[in-house]
């Protein structure tokens, strides 16, 4: 294990870490969480856009710890919105808003809306930093459409309204195995790991 590459994941968010875990384990990387080092500023997340977030978290802590750091930032467009709640989707309804306030916001603003035009893709942008080399950037996006009403029980975030049509179900109804085959972040992955080969 010791002769692994260190990266720091910009994340405190133990899940998360266990999933870049998974898909690092084959390329000689190993992850760590944020949690692990003490007095690393928080970086905010005031972009407008998922690549100028994920690139400000990477530079932030791989500067302040001179180690290498992979930043991630995520969210839902939705057409019919002219891609909102975009980099706001964990605010949508407001600051301290809960999952469900926000998928409950989302349904309420798309109730007019028919079937055919409630397209949507989550996307994920990940940037690796590697102090004094030029940064990687890496995106992935899931398409599907918001439904009409929750259902699943897994996942977090707007899963339970996020309908995958080749597989007829919502993303919370998905197991996470097969989740991290299709997702966003799955797939951003891949590509920053096919760069990093
Ligand atoms: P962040 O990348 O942790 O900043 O996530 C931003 C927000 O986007 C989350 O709080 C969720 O609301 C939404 N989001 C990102 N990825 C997913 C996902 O895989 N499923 C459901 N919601 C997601």
């Amino acid at each position: 294990m010791s002769d692994r590459k260190k990266v720091v994941l910009a994340t405190r968010n133990q899940g998360k870490v266990k999933e870049f875990n998974r898909l690092f384990a084959d390329y000689g990387w190993e992850g760590t969480s944020l949690a692990q080092y003490e007095g690393v500023p928080e970086v905010v997340e005031d972009g407008d856009t998922f690549e100028a977030n994920a690139l400000k978290k990477a530079i932030e802590i791989s500067t302040y710890l001179q180690l290498p750091a992979l930043g991630d930032d995520s969210g839902l467009e939705v057409d019919a919105l002219d891609g909102r709640p975009g980099v706001y989707s964990a605010r949508y309804a407001g600051e301290e808003a809960t999952d469900e306030q926000n998928w409950r916001k989302l349904l309420h603003e798309l109730e007019d809306v028919p079937m055919e035009q409630r397209t949507a893709r989550f996307r994920c942008t990940l940037a690796l930093v590697v102090p004094g080399e030029e940064p990687i950037i890496a995106t992935g996006a899931c398409e599907g459409l918001i439904a009409r009403e929750p259902k699943g029980t897994n996942g977090f975030g707007y899963d339970p309204v996020f309908y995958i049509p080749e597989l007829e179900k919502r993303m919370a109804e998905l197991l996470p195995e097969e989740k991290n085959q299709i997702s966003h972040r799955a797939k951003a992955m891949q590509k920053l790991l096919e760069v990093l080969k």
